[in-house]
């Protein structure tokens, strides 16, 4: 059996109000070609860049949430490539003195090694119209902050590096510095793959080790984490099989075909880039003083691994539940707040079972309504003082959960607070066992077929006689306490 080895190179594009180098608008949603450009962006002769603050800031926030050493000095370099979406014929990057260095993310018990963070420019975007014979380039992401995550090849499965581009997703989104979208390119995926016999991996970005294992492979085009996950799959079967018939793996770039569920060969090493790098001469030094990096670090927000942590421990949710508050930090913190405005009243051995209601009621009645919008929204109504109120009056049997259905959606749609609505709607329910028994003596009176049925052993007959005394009550009666009496008064036929 061979090891798996994978390392992760990641592109986020930062959210910032204007691009790396110039002020021309950071707009990813800009669909007209060309507007967001000026003579620093586009390379005309003369112009000269000027860095950009909140992509500096934003980028060591990242480094600083990833446990990164921030060096006291950083460089920009540039990288010279020609390519008609890249207007100046270089790239400015960072290749010897990045932003960040020397990090790690944990996943589950593990740290993923992570070798730096830097910072440098994204390209324009060519656009290919079918059928001609030209092909148009947009420069309005041309300059737009990139931000570039290289780990260390510490991976070995497909699942923990999805694990792994997921965690490392969610943290853009505590943290505020991109929307990190794949589907959009905001954030883009490559992984390096290769295999190993031998108990250390082979050094990462070498050449081949001769033996013709642990030859790395790069596979790029990866837009969601399933394609990142399935890529490595299919490259681990791949290379096995090769190295099964004695062959060696060749280093290359493959790109990963989402529909055929293959990667496909793109580029030899044979066509691997001569980057010339060399230090960017119009750019100074970046210097992070002590004092901004204690303002960077006072800016981190509570991340995941700490919120589940906490959820856990101050709520006592199971895995599952605390896995969508935390995903979902919006609902998570809409739940913080429904907690907290429970009334004082509620004797603190309680609050577990209301704890255990908000989240279910949040989860899966509230999500239902939700239909993907958020808690954020301007459209949503209901305050967490009015939900608190909500989980109060289920918890005091005031309404059964059947009728708790029909005062959320009513509260989802007008934002009125839910004893108006019970009220209004006479739907208090029915807790007085006198008039309840009254109800099921009627019902039993009406259904002998189903008490003769009760009689000979038929099991659905008493839920039929419940759904009937529902019915009748219109879902007001106490559940349980229907229950009790039905059978209560069915033991006495038998
Ligand atoms: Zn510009």
């Amino acid at each position: 059996m061979y090891k798996t080895i994978v390392g992760l190179e990641v592109h986020v594009e930062l959210d910032t109000k204007s691009k790396m180098f110039c002020s021309c608008a950071n707009d990813p949603d800009e669909h007209h070609p060309n507007v967001n450009i000026c003579q620093i962006c586009t390379a005309q002769p003369g112009s000269l860049p000027v860095i950009n603050k909140e992509a500096v800031r934003k980028t060591i926030k990242t480094g600083l949430a990833l446990n990164c050493q921030i060096p006291e000095y950083s460089k920009f370099d540039r990288k010279n490539y020609f390519y008609p979406d890249l207007p100046k014929g270089y790239q400015i990057s960072q290749l010897y003195e990045p932003l960040c260095i020397n990090g790690y993310l944990e996943i589950g018990d593990k740290k993923i090694r992570i070798r730096e963070v830097h910072l440098e420019e994204d390209t324009g975007k060519l656009i290919h119209p079918e059928g001609e014979n030209y092909s148009l380039v947009d420069f309005n992401r041309a300059g737009i902050p990139l931000m570039e995550l290289v780990t260390e090849p510490d991976m070995n499965s497909a699942k923990e590096t999805r694990k792994f581009a997921e965690e490392l997703h969610l943290i853009m989104h505590y943290l505020n510095v991109s929307d990190a979208d794949m589907e959009k390119g905001q954030m883009r995926v490559e992984v390096n793959v290769s295999l190993s016999t031998k108990g250390k991996p082979a050094p990462y970005r070498t050449e081949d080790s001769g033996a013709g294992l642990g030859t790395k492979v790069e596979i790029k085009n990866l837009n969601s984490f399933r394609a990142v996950e399935r890529s490595i799959d299919y490259e681990i079967k791949r290379q096995t099989e090769i190295l099964g018939r004695g062959e060696k793996i060749i280093q290359e770039t493959r790109g990963w075909d989402d529909i055929e569920g293959i990667t496909v060969s793109q580029r030899g090493k044979e066509e691997a880039h001569d980057y010339r790098y060399f230090p960017e001469p119009d750019l100074p030094p970046l210097h992070a003083s002590q004092e901004m990096l204690n303002e960077i670090q006072a800016e981190i927000p509570e991340l995941p691994q700490e919120k589940r942590e906490r959820f856990k421990r101050e709520y006592e949710l199971d895995e599952k539940n605390v896995g969508v508050f935390v995903y979902n930090k919006n609902l998570g913190e809409y739940f913080e707040k429904v907690i907290s405005e429970l009334p004082p009243k509620i004797p603190k051995n309680q609050l577990p079972r209301l704890i255990k209601l908000a989240t279910n009621y949040l989860i899966t009645d509230l999500q239902g309504l939700l239909r993907g919008e958020s808690v954020t929204g301007e459209d949503f109504l209901i305050t967490p003082e009015n939900f608190a109120e909500f989980i109060t009056l289920i918890y005091e049997g005031k309404i059964s959960s059947k009728i708790a259905k029909m005062v959320l959606s009513e509260m989802f749609s007008t934002g009125a607070d839910p004893s108006h609505i019970i009220e209004e709607k006479g739907l208090v329910q029915i807790t007085d066992e006198v008039e309840i028994e009254k109800i099921i003596k009627e019902v039993i009176s009406k259904n002998p077929k189903a008490v003769e049925d009760f009689k000979a052993g038929k099991e659905n007959a008493f839920q039929y006689l419940i759904g009937q005394i529902m019915a009748k009550t219109q879902g007001k009666a106490n559940p349980k306490i229907i229950n009790d009496i039905l059978q209560q008064i069915l033991t006495k036929y038998k």
